[in-house]
């Protein structure tokens, strides 16, 4: 059966859903890197992206953080909520790396005194610059009671996870969120859309600080699905033994995910 393709971004392909409001979102193996100058293919990202993102997103719905996922359908395709996404990127940062280490010259590494958020305007012809909430505001991109609102459930999507991945071993550096509108007749709301998955966190093991996330193809050090694959492991959302190579066709039947 031929879908309709509503949408294809860099790593995600999104289809018209079976049910008014709803769409498919595929992962695909596609890596890409500093807006796209840098391109390749990695076999089996997209079914642990897939994967970790539905763990993460379901365990942010069980805590009222509501979230796009309404559930994952195979080992490539979620069935999410469709709504209006903001053109923001919403980025959280615990510890000093990428541009932000770059921009304003801070040790990668260098532990924050909090927190924070920055806000990108999500625009390839322009880079994605780094934006205020008042460019946002004026420019019509999201309310100034949407940015609000995103932002405290950033923070509190950031408290939950730099626990859930501290006790497997895991340093939460930083990660990108975006966010959507949905509308309940004539009232509109913002909830967590897109993915949470190596590919927009930058996560560490705690013991030697091994990058365990999409630096690993951004800075060329190989070895990206062996380190999502351990990211999944330490999930406990996937067996000991399995086969990375079926992981890699994502179409393998006998990779038997855990319930939770
Ligand atoms: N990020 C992302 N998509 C983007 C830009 C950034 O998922 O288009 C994530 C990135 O993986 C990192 C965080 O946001 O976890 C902060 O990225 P940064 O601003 O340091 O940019 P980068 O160094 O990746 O260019």
């Amino acid at each position: 059966m031929r879908r309709k393709k509503i949408y294809e971004g860099k790593a995600k392909i999104l289809y018209e859903g079976p049910e008014r409001n709803t769409l498919v979102q595929y992962f695909k193996d596609d890596a890409t890197a500093f807006n796209n100058k840098k391109k390749a293919v990695i076999e089996g990202k997209g079914v642990l992206n897939n994967r970790i993102s539905e763990f993460l997103l379901s365990q942010l719905n069980d805590i009222g953080i509501e979230t796009h996922l309404i559930k994952r359908l195979n080992m490539r395709e979620q069935l999410i909520k469709n709504c209006e996404i903001l053109p923001i990127e919403f980025v959280v940062r615990n510890i000093a790396a990428g541009s932000l280490s770059t921009r304003l010259g801070i040790a990668e590494g260098t532990m924050l005194k909090r927190p924070i958020i920055e806000y990108y305007y999500k625009n390839d012809d322009l880079d994605d610059p780094l934006v205020t909430e008042e460019h946002i505001e004026v420019n019509g991109w999201a309310s100034t009671l949407e940015i609000a609102q995103a932002s405290e459930t950033a923070f509190r999507i950031n408290d939950f996870l730099i626990g859930l991945f501290r006790g497997v071993g895991i340093k939460l550096v930083d990660f990108k969120l975006e966010f959507g509108r949905v509308w309940n007749t004539d009232e509109s709301r913002v909830i967590l859309a897109d993915e949470i998955s190596p590919d927009t966190c930058r996560l560490w093991d705690t013991k030697d600080e091994k990058k365990l996330d999409k630096d690993r193809f951004r800075k060329g050090l190989g070895g990206l699905v062996e380190a999502y694959t351990e990211v999944a492991k330490r999930l406990g959302i996937m067996p000991e033994g399995s086969n990375i190579m079926e992981i890699k066709s994502g179409i393998s039947k006998t990779i038997k995910l855990k319930k939770k």
